[in-house]
C-alpha cells in the first residue's frame, strides 16, 4: 500500500463488519449491549501504530456515544480472533456501566477510571521495577483488564470445544456476561490526573488528526512520479 493510503488508513481504520452468526452469538453473550453502538475496525489507530497491542476499545473521537474497538488483523471465527472481539466488548461493558459510556469524543469515564487504576498499579510497581516492567505489571493487575481477560479465557475453552454452532445452539451460563461488575476502590481524588489526561485526549487528538490528514495529499504528490514510473515499467 502506498505511503499515504497507509496514513490516511492510520488516521481512519477501515470499518469491518463481522458476520450475523457471529453478531448473534456476541449479542447472546453480552444481553445487555448495544450493539448500534459498537464499531469494529481493522488495524490500530495511528497512536498505538507499535504498541504491542492486537486489539484496544476507545471512545468515538467526532461523536458523544460511539465505542470503536480495533483489531490487528483478526479472524473472527477462530477461537483466538474470537475470543479477542470477546475480551474487547467486555470493556465494552465497562463503558456501558460507567455513565453510560456516553461523553464529548474521548472525554468517557471508562478512559478516566482505566487510566487512574493503570497509574495507581504503575507507581506501586515502580518501587521495585523498572518502567517496563512496571507497566507491564500494572496492565497485568489493572481490575478492569483482569475480569476481560477471564471471561475471554472462559469463552474461549467452550468456544474451542462446541464451536460456533454449538455454542449459537446452547450458550453456557459462564459464557455470558450481563454485567462487568467494576467498583472503584479508592478516592475520587486520584481521579484528577486520568481526568486532564483524558480531557486532553480529547482536545488533541482531533488537532493531530487534521494535521496528519493534511499530509495525505502532500505525500500523493511526491508518490505521483514514482507511481507513473512503476505504472510504465509494469505495463511495457
Ligand atoms: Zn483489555
Amino acid at each position: 500500500m502506498r505511503r499515504s493510503a497507509r496514513l490516511f488508513y492510520s488516521i481512519f481504520p477501515k470499518r469491518v463488519t463481522l458476520e450475523p452468526k457471529i453478531i448473534q452469538l456476541l449479542s447472546d453473550v453480552y444481553p445487555t449491549l448495544d450493539f448500534k453502538r459498537i464499531y469494529f475496525f481493522n488495524g490500530m489507530p495511528w497512536f498505538m501504530k507499535h504498541a504491542f497491542a492486537v486489539g484496544i476499545t476507545l471512545p468515538g473521537t467526532y461523536n458523544l456515544s460511539g465505542i470503536n474497538i480495533y483489531l490487528d488483523g483478526c479472524n473472527q471465527r477462530s477461537t483466538e480472533g474470537l475470543g479477542l472481539i470477546v475480551h474487547e466488548l467486555f470493556h465494552g461493558l465497562q463503558y456501558k456501566e460507567l455513565h453510560g459510556g456516553y461523553g464529548i469524543g474521548f472525554m468517557r469515564s471508562f478512559l478516566v477510571f482505566y487510566l487512574t487504576e493503570y497509574f495507581i498499579l504503575l507507581k506501586q510497581n515502580l518501587k521495585d521495577h523498572r518502567f517496563f516492567n512496571a507497566s507491564k505489571f500494572a496492565y497485568d493487575c489493572h481490575p478492569m483488564e483482569m475480569p476481560a481477560y477471564q471471561h475471554e479465557f472462559e469463552f474461549k475453552q467452550r468456544y474451542e470445544a462446541l464451536g460456533l454452532e454449538g455454542m449459537l445452539a446452547n450458550l453456557p451460563k459462564t459464557c455470558v456476561a450481563d454485567q462487568a461488575g467494576y467498583q472503584f476502590q479508592h478516592s475520587r481524588l486520584m481521579l484528577v490526573p486520568g481526568t486532564v489526561i483524558t480531557i486532553s485526549f480529547m482536545l488533541i487528538k482531533p488537532i493531530i488528526e487534521l494535521l496528519l490528514l493534511l499530509f495525505v495529499p502532500v505525500l500523493w504528490v511526491f508518490e505521483l512520479p514514482f507511481n507513473l514510473f512503476s505504472k510504465a515499467k509494469n505495463e511495457s
